[in-house]
């Protein structure tokens, strides 16, 4: 299993195989390409935060939704906070991205209602959707290095079972495009909160370098949160790619500063 590349009219978007096995959901992770707004946010952007006009990012969405087949007006987004805080989106929650404000502040939202795109944003912290195709239940994840060391992912996948009885056999996960251990280096404080959760069977993952400095994994590290949840590895998709090595293809926040767009990860229930 792997991921797929799209190109609609030159909105490009990656799915994975292992969620789209299953047919009953749309979803998608973006890259830059293929949007309408002007630089440093050019072109496929999704946050107004880097000064970028309503009117792009909405145009952007809809662009989104005509490729991949998805309801944007109908998103949901959280405002994220780099917390371990799981929402459970309802019908009445429809919308609450594009014409709301944001609800909530939260870094995980689950669903069980058909029609409603979960939208987590990012430019290098991990994103993580889940999907149980038997019980019909989909999630979308933020997780930067403090979601990360805190487990959110296993968090939101413990919800996701005790809310809607998803079996951890039955779900299947993506984590999406995001910094690699190439690119993140740390100092000492990043290690210390992932070891204080997960202790030494989180080592593999994190390097320490002649200069002093750390490179931490943060996508195998959350890969080991969903799989100490239950989720059979052979479930567990990683993408490949590192956004700060592929600045030509994503945002990156380490690579561009503050100066940069955002790219999405998003899932919703086949209504
Ligand atoms: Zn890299």
């Amino acid at each position: 299993m792997s991921f797929t590349q799209h190109n609609k009219n030159g909105l490009v978007y990656d799915t994975a195989d292992g969620l789209s096995a299953f047919g009953g959901i749309r979803h998608a992770f973006t890259t830059r390409l293929g949007g309408v707004s002007a630089a440093p946010c050019d072109s496929l952007n999704f946050s107004e935060s880097c000064g970028d006009s309503t009117q792009n990012v909405l145009e952007n969405y809809r662009r989104l939704g005509a490729a991949a087949e998805l309801d944007m007006q109908r998103a949901v987004g959280c405002r994220q906070i780099h917390s371990d805080f799981v929402r459970f989106i309802r019908a009445e929650d429809a919308g609450k991205l594009l014409h709301d404000q944001r609800p909530y502040d939260a870094d995980a939202m689950l669903t069980d209602v058909p029609g409603l795109p979960l939208v987590a944003y990012s430019a290098d912290c991990c994103t993580i959707l889940l999907y149980d195709p038997t019980c019909r239940c989909v999630g979308a994840i933020h997780a930067g290095w403090r979601g990360t060391a805190s487990g959110i992912a296993l968090k939101a996948l413990v919800a996701m079972m005790s809310a809607y009885g998803a079996d951890p056999m039955t779900i299947h996960a993506a984590i999406g495009p995001s910094i690699g251990a190439c690119c993140f280096e740390t100092d000492g404080d990043v290690p210390s909160a992932i070891r204080a959760e997960l202790s030494a069977s989180a080592d593999r993952f994190i390097t320490k370098r002649e200069n002093g400095k750390y490179h931490v994994d943060l996508k195998q590290v959350n890969r080991l949160w969903l799989l100490r949840g239950g989720l059979d590895p052979r479930n567990v998709e990683v993408h490949p790619d590192c956004t700060a090595c592929h600045g030509e293809r994503y945002w990156s926040h380490r690579r561009m500063g503050s100066a940069r767009g955002s790219q999405i990860a998003v899932i919703s229930l086949v209504p």
